[in-house]
């Protein structure tokens, strides 16, 4: 066992109330390919960044009818949770996991089987459409069959206004509320696990840093440096779908520091649990 992987150990064995913090990262043994790692979507191809503006979206039809052909297409429909998400839903079966906060938008935490209460998606959700105009949110496959119908931007049903799938682009601000959990769930919890991701956006990259600001030991996996990395206590740069299980399994083999507190399951928004 590296230095790190021990100190891993160390800290998630006593943690009672782990928050994890997941990216692109945990889902690419799934077969969704991350932005930034050296498959990445944009590592790939540089404009394809260009898509996830919210600007060019709103203002460009022909960037809208090329999103939703992506959506159509999406890797997401056809994905299966890995080793990586089931070792999370062990970990809330075991009443350690405080709160899953994840970037993704895959819903892959949901399908594997990990209450939907404790998992904050920072990024907003594939899995719904909501009207740039109205608000109105609506499932996803209801708007990808106007689209293979031969709608190429199909138009919100009730007021004609831009659909998108419910998702951040960039330029658009996080729903305050769900930022606001997350940074609760962070510094109250006994360990912060990252999982995934770069860590190279912000605010939801920033949450590493609030939860070393109140000294609360975080601990990487990623197979690339990130810019949080002299902020943590472990850094393991090792495949996720090894690293994961085995800490999982070491945080289980320990029934943390507060057992009683911690096998109350608490979820991370509403209950009171959030406002502090
Ligand atoms: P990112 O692409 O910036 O970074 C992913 C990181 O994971 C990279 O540093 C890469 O080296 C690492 N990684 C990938 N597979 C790994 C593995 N098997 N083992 C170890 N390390 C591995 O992703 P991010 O930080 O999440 O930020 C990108 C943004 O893209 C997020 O906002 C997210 O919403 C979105 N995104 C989501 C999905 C998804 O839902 N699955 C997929 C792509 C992008």
């Amino acid at each position: 066992m590296t230095d790190a992987a021990g100190t891993a150990s160390a800290v998630l064995e006593t943690a009672a109330r782990i928050t994890v913090l997941t990216g692109a990262g945990i889902s690419t043994d799934s077969g969704i390919p991350d932005f930034r790692g050296p498959g990445g979507v944009w590592t790939k191809n540089p404009r394809a960044e260009r898509l996830s503006t919210i600007e060019a979206y709103l203002g460009d039809p022909d960037v809208r009818r090329q999103a939703w052909q992506g959506r159509l297409r999406h890797s997401a429909w056809t994905a299966r949770p890995n080793p990586a998400h089931l070792a999370l839903v062990a970990l809330e079966r075991a009443g350690r996991l405080r709160c899953i906060a994840t970037q993704n938008i895959d819903g892959l935490h949901q399908a594997a089987g990990n209450a939907p209460d404790l998992v904050l998606e920072l990024h907003g959700t594939l899995h719904r459409v909501v009207c740039m105009a109205c608000g109105d949110r609506t499932p996803m496959p209801a708007a990808l069959d106007r689209v293979r119908a031969g709608e190429a931007d199909p138009p919100c049903r009730r007021c004609g206004g831009i659909l998108k799938s419910a998702t951040i682009s960039f330029g658009q601000p996080l729903e305050e509320s769900v930022l606001r959990a997350a940074a609760d769930a962070v510094v109250d919890a006994d360990a912060v696990l990252v999982i995934g991701s770069s860590l190279s956006v912000h605010p939801a990259a920033g949450l590493v840093g609030i939860a070393a600001d109140a000294a609360v030991p975080v601990i990487i996996v990623n197979a690339e440096p990130t810019p949080y990395d002299p902020r943590s206590v472990a850094v393991i740069r090792e495949p996720i779908g090894d690293a994961v299980p085995r800490l999982v399994d070491a945080a289980l083999s320990r029934s943390g520091r507060q057992p009683a507190t911690a096998r109350r399951r608490d979820p991370c928004r509403g209950g009171g649990v959030t406002s502090k």
